[in-house]
């Protein structure tokens, strides 16, 4: 990491954003879909995350999101998510971009998270068409007429105006903690590198795109994006 401060500090990195998915949770408990061999929680992503398997069986999709919601409660921001709240301060400027469904960005200090598949405290009306922020669970009278404003396969993600807009002046990428299986996230990379931006992946292990950046840190991102942050103190 000596190296890498060096060059942070030639490169004057000031203009960062930052991709993160499931990895940086996991060490809060909320497991990845790797870690359930491509299952959610023991659910085949197509019954509880496209529009097909929720009209298919609105109920058990409705279960599975209250329960992922009351999970929220029995989870806490780690290390590397309370590090990224520190470098969106030190930093000039900082865009969070998150994968994730989970709240853990927002309770480790986050201020600005694009949640660009959407977040498990927000429900949606099929009746208004409006968003509201939402604690606890669906009832089974309302699970007809409201979804969780999740973004599921097939659907558009949230914010891809703030996030093409992160990447104008970006010199900095950091991708932490996804498997870089699911586009458009998956070429963020190739946005950056458009810009010139150092890449830079920190992951437990080697991805499918670990070739495409700069530099690759491998292990629990408690300790490298922890690390990562300390170069810039
Ligand atoms: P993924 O499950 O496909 O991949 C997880 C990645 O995290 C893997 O590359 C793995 O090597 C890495 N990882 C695992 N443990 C790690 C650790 N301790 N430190 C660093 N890296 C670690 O997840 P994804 O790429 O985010 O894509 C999955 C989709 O599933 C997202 O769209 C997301 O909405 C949804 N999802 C969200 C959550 C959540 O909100 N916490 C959890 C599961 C799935």
């Amino acid at each position: 990491m000596d190296s890498l401060k060096n060059l942070l500090q030639q490169k004057n990195c000031k203009d960062v954003v930052v991709l993160t998915g499931a990895g940086i949770s996991a060490e809060s408990g909320i497991k990845t879909f790797r870690d359930s061999n491509g299952l959610w929680e023991d659910h085949a992503i197509e019954d509880i995350a496209s529009p097909e398997g929720f009209y298919k069986d609105p109920e058990m999709v409705h279960r599975f999101y209250n329960l992922r919601r009351a999970q929220l409660q029995d989870v806490y921001p780690n290390p590397a998510h309370t590090a990224l709240s520190d470098l969106e301060k030190i930093v000039d400027n900082f865009t969070l971009i998150t994968q994730n469904v989970d709240d853990l960005h927002e309770r480790g200090g986050s201020q600005n998270v694009l949640h660009m598949h959407g977040e498990l405290k927000k429900i949606f009306c099929l009746k208004t068409g409006k968003v509201d922020y939402f604690e606890g669970d669906v009832m089974s009278e309302e699970f007809s007429f409201v979804r969780p404003d999740i973004v599921w396969f097939g659907e558009a993600i949230k914010y891809s105006t703030e996030i093409q807009k992160a990447f104008e002046n970006c010199d900095l990428y950091l991708c932490i903690g996804t498997s870089n299986n699911v586009y458009p996230a998956a070429g963020f990379v190739q946005a950056a590198k458009m810009k010139n931006a150092l890449c830079i992946e920190l992951n437990l292990e080697a991805t499918a795109l670990s070739h495409q950046y700069d530099l690759n840190f491998y292990g629990p991102a408690t300790e490298i994006v922890t690390q990562f942050v300390d170069l810039f103190r």
